[in-house]
């Protein structure tokens, strides 16, 4: 990247419009040559029911599918967690592109000419802002990158090598240094073109009224924290010397979600060792690669959470836990084991006594003891008992009995019969107990109820407590729906309904779109999505063209069903307009009476969405 002069103008910076570097021909083009079921099916396995199709959501946890896709509009939707959109946002949330690179990637699968890049500084300031601040986090790996093999970066080097990493292991880790000075990386970040705020929008610069913009890494040894697509994301620093924070990470930002990414994953999703390891740090992951288990990640910074566990479960069904060999490690690694249990992956622990970690086993014992030690790792329900066991006192007999209680109702979590007898004889076996008795035991617990399930199942918006403002939002929804099903029904709906009448903003631009759209007869429900930029909105907008219709079998039912959710929808709308009025309005009584009236007129008017 070269030197821009001065700073790029702020009102461009500010505009959030991420189709401008595509046209909105190129993009529906696009969109075209890539049908969603074939897309989606690529990634999820479908099968048809209906007019739409169906599978198990790779967003959330599920044992039967909820999330589905619809060929006639162009989109997915999951009635379990909400995830929503078009193609081009299916890419972008399972992949974790930006929009422009969901759109490269559907262009050249499709077998399409990209049109050239315009590389011009207006446009490049017109770049989404997640681009932008991709650009920021890159140019930062390139500079601590170079600060650490120059001059200045001796200290970080020593550390490195003590901890005998290889060049070649640094190299491919893009490690790097930030210097003992507080503000070189801003200035050459600004020197590049990049402004104050967009610079601590990506994570890299603090401002205080003392210091001004200043680096928020220095005196430390530097991780770069890449996503599964190789792109730099964030870093985490190790302070050199005695320093506090030991480990310093990027904040959350717009790019950095930590709970959804995963240090190393860019390597590990291509190992195919049938497992993956999680661990601790950074120093693990490295250390473990460079001796070969490049099937290894880290959490970052935050404990092992169900997003993370769903991103290991598209590239594997195991994952061997390595914690650190002490209490704070087993607390993690009883977490880490709950949380693969709602994920769905099988789990196993590594034991590394006498070592602390993956890092320290290795630089002692090398790696066919590592490789021996993952052969043997513990399944995660005899690590869970033997937690427990160290907890009693098994020479105490009260003590003991306590213990084989425990292990019942643990043994109780076994939803199938086979799996549970299975484990009911292995323990019997390794900790001596009369299998019948142990049996016994067990399925006086299970007759308690409750007790088979003791983990919390993810939460599906469906037990939800229905408001007012939710049924008016779901006429609004059962609306929408319905005419993307049967445009055929636009005339009828238009007699009655203006987009005025949807009532928060979201509905009523969408509705906006949708009844212009249809109109001049150009509608595609898969095209308003890319007016939002925000994955939650393309959920919510994804929900209107999915919600559920009511059975209707009979014409009259039909013809009821479209009645009363005309009214509905008229209704909310009339009173949330009547909320807006202000009464001192002189049209006041003029408007409210006039609608009152058109209320009347409607519903006692014969309205049916058939001629
Ligand atoms: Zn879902």
């Amino acid at each position: 990247m070269g030197r821009t002069t001065g700073l790029l103008p702020d009102p461009i910076l500010t505009v959030g419009d991420h189709n401008l570097r595509y046209s909105d021909e190129f993009i529906e083009e696009v969109r075209s040559r890539n049908d969603i079921v074939d897309v989606v099916g690529q990634y999820v396995h479908l099968q048809k029911k209906g007019a739409n199709y169906f599978g198990l959501c790779p967003f959330h946890n599920e044992k039967s599918g909820s999330f589905s896709v619809s060929q006639q509009k162009q989109m997915f939707y999951c009635f379990g967690c909400g995830a929503g959109g078009n193609v081009i946002t299916f890419l972008m949330k399972y992949d974790n592109l930006t929009f422009q690179e969901a759109v490269k990637q559907l262009a050249e699968n499709a077998g399409m000419q990209l049109p050239d890049e315009d590389n011009s500084p207006a446009v490049k300031a017109m770049r989404d802002k997640k681009q932008i601040l991709l650009d920021i986090n890159k140019e930062a790996a390139k500079y601590y990158y170079y600060q650490l093999r120059g001059k200045t970066g001796q200290k970080g080097m020593e550390y490195f090598r003590e901890r005998k990493l290889t060049d070649e292991t640094m190299q491919h880790f893009g490690l790097g240094y930030a210097n003992v000075s507080s503000h070189d990386l801003v200035d050459h970040l600004k020197g590049l073109g990049y402004s104050d705020s967009q610079i601590i929008d990506a994570g890299l610069a603090s401002h205080d009224e003392k210091m001004g913009t200043h680096d928020k890494f220095w005196n430390r040894v530097m991780f770069p924290i890449q996503d599964a697509s190789q792109k730099v994301i964030g870093f985490g620093g190790r302070v050199m010397g005695d320093g506090k924070p030991k480990y310093l990470n990027s904040p959350e930002t717009l790019i950095f979600d930590k709970s959804r990414n995963l240090f190393g994953l860019n390597y590990a999703k291509n190992a195919r060792a049938g497992y993956m390891i999680i661990c601790e740090g950074y120093m693990d992951v490295i250390a473990m690669h460079q001796a070969g288990f490049n099937m290894a990640v880290a959490s970052l910074g935050t404990a092992f959470t169900t997003g993370q566990a769903m991103i290991l479960k598209r590239y594997t069904d195991e994952v061997i836990l390595s914690y650190d060999s002490d209490e704070a490690g087993t607390k993690a690694a009883l977490r880490g084991i709950k949380i693969l249990k709602e994920a769905g992956l099988r789990g196993k622990v590594l034991n590394l006594k006498p070592y602390k970690d993956p890092d320290e086993f290795i630089k002692n014992l090398g790696k066919e003891a590592f490789e021996e030690r993952i052969k043997n790792a513990e399944n995660t329900f005899f690590f869970e008992i033997r937690i427990m066991e160290e907890a009693h006192d098994m020479s105490d007999p009260e003590s003991k009995t306590d213990f084989y209680k425990e292990v019942a109702k643990k043994l109780c979590e076994f939803e199938e019969a086979l799996e549970r007898e299975n484990y009911i004889e292995a323990v019997a076996a390794k900790y001596n107990i009369a299998i019948d008795d142990l049996r016994k035991l067990v399925t006086s617990y299970a007759a308690q109820g409750g007790m088979i399930k003791t983990y919390d199942r993810p939460k599906s918006g469906i037990q939800k407590k229905t408001t007012p403002e939710d049924g008016a939002k779901k006429n609004q929804r059962l609306l929408l729906t319905w005419l993307t099903d049967e445009p055929g029904i636009f005339p009828k709906v238009a007699k009655w309904i203006t987009p005025e009448d949807f009532s928060d903003d979201l509905y009523r631009s969408v509705a906006k779109e949708l009844f212009e759209g249809m109109s001049q007869g150009t509608f595609s429900p898969a095209s308003i999505l890319d007016r939002f930029t925000d994955e939650e909105e393309h959920g919510k907008v994804a929900e209107m063209f999915n919600t559920n219709l009511i059975e209707i079998e009979t014409k009259e039912q039909r013809r009821k069903a479209f009645h009363d959710i005309i009214c509905g929808v008229k209704l909310a709308g009339y009173e949330r307009q009547k909320k807006e009025l202000k009464p001192d309005d002189p049209q006041f009584l003029q408007k409210t009476i006039q609608g009152k009236k058109d209320l009347e007129k409607l519903t006692n008017a014969d309205i049916s969405p058939d001629d």
